[in-house]
């Protein structure tokens, strides 16, 4: 439910409405706009609670009118927070009108692999280093990432480079540690409905890059936002990664682009589109990254190594450096293109 205040409300009135909306037992949530004060009730109302409700509230003073919220999600919607969100990490702006480019090997396989990674993401214009410590991997004998020694060498390339760092946590437990080495906390597709991993992320207050589960719907991911943003934490990534594929024997995953614009038109929250899960094929990368730029995302997410033949992990679908480098002048090319 949504309170839009009148545009002469005043500072009495709106606590006023608060104090109605606090004795139903439930928490407001003012929400300032450029004009005028909306307040936002983002609890799950009973049939009962929402009628009594817009019985206090309609003839309040200073209330201008009551709106019914029309999606799940609260906190994490365009209603309740009209103006964009934008994450901002030492200097780098997500969400911001820049469209950034997070590059890296998919897993951290010693300091020489990671540094070289960087230097060539840094040298192409990318800002964001990627690069996973632990590996949710299909099989437990697959290379499982090196860990706190991953970390260790994520935060020391950070530092040497200036890149923003990203990596995985994959459990509740573990936010503490990956929150200490790196800047944005990922949480992949796997985890993006382990609620208590989700709560953590956000008690840390660190910046949550969330990836889509292969088979949720653009609400449940939303709603997997908003565990993160109830904890306080507004600084939310939302990434499209691919669903489940008809297909799997051409690509990993399907690429979903529709969900960007979706995506845009319910919530504030920025977006980034990660082609090389979503294809799962190195040469797919590319178009579906500048696909991504048309589509209206806030970057793209693509895996790089130095030497893709010899990847401890999805080496099928990483950019050679050369490749990293060509694609990247094109996304540049393209965005400033499109944004003029
Ligand atoms: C990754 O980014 O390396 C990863 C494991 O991604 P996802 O969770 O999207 O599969
Ligand atoms: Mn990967």
């Amino acid at each position: 439910m949504i309170i839009l205040m009148r545009l002469d409300a005043t500072k009495e009135q709106i606590d006023q409405v608060c104090d109605v909306i606090r004795q139903h037992s439930v928490e407001p949530l003012v929400l300032p706009g450029e004009d005028r004060v909306a307040i936002g009730i983002p609890a799950s109302l009973s049939s009962e609670q929402r009628t009594d409700l817009e019985a206090a509230l309609g003839s309040a003073d200073g209330v201008s009118k009551v709106t019914q919220t029309s999606r799940p999600y609260k906190l994490a919607s365009l209603e309740f927070r009209p103006q964009k969100t934008v994450v901002k990490v030492k200097g780098v702006e997500i969400g911001g009108g820049d469209f950034v480019v997070m590059g890296g090997p998919c897993s951290v396989e010693s300091y020489e692999q990671f540094r070289g990674s960087a230097d060539i993401v840094k040298k192409a214009g990318a800002t964001v280093l990627r690069g996973g410590a632990f590996k949710p991997r299909t099989s437990p004998y697959a290379f499982q990432g090196l860990a706190e020694e991953g970390l260790k060498i994520i935060k020391q390339v950070g530092e040497e480079t200036g890149l923003v760092t990203i990596s995985e946590v994959m459990s509740g437990d573990m936010v503490p540690l990956v929150a200490k080495y790196v800047d944005i906390l990922q949480i992949g597709a796997r985890s993006m409905q382990n609620f208590p991993l989700l709560i953590e992320a956000g008690r840390s207050m660190k910046p949550v890059f969330l990836k889509r589960g292969p088979s949720a719907t653009i609400d449940e991911f939303l709603l997997a936002a908003e565990y993160v943003l109830n904890q306080g934490n507004n600084d939310v990534i939302l990434c499209e990664r691919g669903v489940m594929p008809l297909d799997r024997g051409y690509t990993r995953n399907t690429l979903d682009l529709a969900a960007v614009p979706v995506l845009k038109e319910f919530s504030h929250l920025p977006v980034i589109v990660d082609p090389s899960h979503g294809t799962g094929v190195a040469k797919y990368v590319a178009p579906m990254a500048k696909a991504a730029i048309v589509v209206g995302a806030d970057g793209v997410m693509i895996e790089m190594h130095p030497n893709p033949k010899k990847a401890l992990s999805d080496g099928s679908q990483a950019l050679t450096p050369d490749q990293f480098t060509a694609l990247m002048a094109e996304l540049l090319r393209l965005s400033a293109y499109i944004r003029t």
